[in-house]
């Protein structure tokens, strides 16, 4: 966003050294990279809330006003802390926050291709124009011109030249950078590259390198990717598109009517995770002679709830299941709830018990 507002790193440095809050195009440049970074924050915090809740009527309801205070509130921290971490705050997260260059520094193994800086080809470090000189001479020179655009480049801020390091996240931008420079003098590329310790070595002895990618490491590691990735993929080939969860009222637990019998109060969230509205009914097991009626439900028949789930809706529904105390003398029997899709005929079960008083 910056490169695209501002001017790539060298410009930016630059305007940041020399800023002038009096220039009309410094500050409307500042005002709209600020803006889109707030806008982007806003969008990944509101997206975050949105994962946890029936996305569509939570946005309809904070368009309106209408969200509960803790989405608002959610999404105000959220969007506080991208802006701050992504903002201001890069390396800090990278080097600090971020478990990546731990679990790196765990995955990794002396053949492992990390991102070296080739030291048996970049020193001594020179100029180009000594590195000439040399080189007209028949002796040996470094090809690393001291540009330092390797680190200027890098988003943790660290020098590749000085080793491996943990700060390293593998991006690769050093590479490319040196790649520029190595083109415009005249060098072969890849003085910073994938390699590692072992190569290098062999260079300087004179060998050929090396690449072992087939070690009991990396076998390893592609077994339990293709064990982990073919268990999401199966899990989610064979996901349930119809579910429920049940919670039973807390207070009060139970109630007795005046007739006798004994009501308890459900809140049931039916799922339907179909790409079209479904009519679902709902059925109950357990309690003897229990009627189940559901508040404020679009269509009710007399003997079986029925109700209509809109496509990728979540519906939140008030269950009263009612039922004689002379049949069900037990202090607590276990109660399922069956949700059908008429259509398809795929049932979903959640199970909850029902209580006496
Ligand atoms: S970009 Fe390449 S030439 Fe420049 S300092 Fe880094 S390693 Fe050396
Ligand atoms: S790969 Fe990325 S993080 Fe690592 S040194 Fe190069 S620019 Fe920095």
């Amino acid at each position: 966003m910056e490169r695209l507002i501002e001017g790539d790193r060298r410009e930016r440095m630059k305007k940041a050294a020399s800023d002038d809050p009096m220039k009309l195009q410094r500050i409307s440049e500042l005002v709209l990279k600020h803006s889109i970074w707030l806008l982007i924050a806003w969008w990944t915090g509101g997206a975050w809330v949105l994962y946890f809740s029936d996305a569509p009527t939570l946005v309809k309801d904070l368009i309106t006003f209408q969200g509960p205070p803790l989405a608002y509130i959610w999404i105000a921290i959220l969007t506080a802390t991208t802006y701050t971490l992504a903002g201001f705050m890069r390396e800090q997260v990278c080097v600090y926050m971020c478990p990546w260059p731990r679990i790196q520094a765990a995955l990794t193994d002396e053949w492992a291709l990390n991102v070296t800086y080739r030291y048996d080809r970049g020193e001594n470090r020179m100029s180009v124009k000594k590195a000439a000189e040399l080189r007209a001479l028949g002796q040996p020179a470094g090809d690393c011109i001291d540009c330092k655009q390797c680190v200027a480049v890098c988003p943790t801020g660290i020098d590749i030249r000085d080793g491996a390091q943990m700060d390293c996240i593998q991006c690769g931008l050093c590479i490319d950078a040196c790649d520029t420079v190595m083109t415009k003098i005249g060098r072969p590329t890849r003085l910073i590259g994938y390699d590692n310790d072992i190569n290098i070595h062999r260079r300087q002895e004179g060998k050929a390198p090396v690449y072992k990618l087939v070690r009991a490491r990396t076998v390893t590691y592609a077994a339990i990717i293709a064990v982990v990735g073919g268990a999401m993929v199966y899990k989610l080939a064979t996901r349930s598109l119809l579910d429920v969860n049940v919670l039973h009222d807390r207070n009060p637990i139970a109630i007795k009517l005046s007739d006798g019998s004994i009501r308890n109060a459900y809140t049931v969230r039916v799922l339907n995770k179909h790409g079209f509205d479904r009519v679902i009914a709902i059925d109950i097991e357990g309690p003897v002679n229990a009627t189940v009626h559901v508040v404020g439900a679009d269509s009710v028949t007399p003997d079986r709830p029925m109700i209509v789930i809109g496509r990728d809706q979540t519906e939140e529904l008030r269950l009263l299941v009612t039922a004689p105390e002379e049949n069900n003398p037990e202090k607590s029997i276990p109660v399922k709830f069956h949700v059908t899709d008429i259509g398809l005929g795929v049932v979903a079960s959640a199970t909850d018990n029902f209580v006496s008083p």
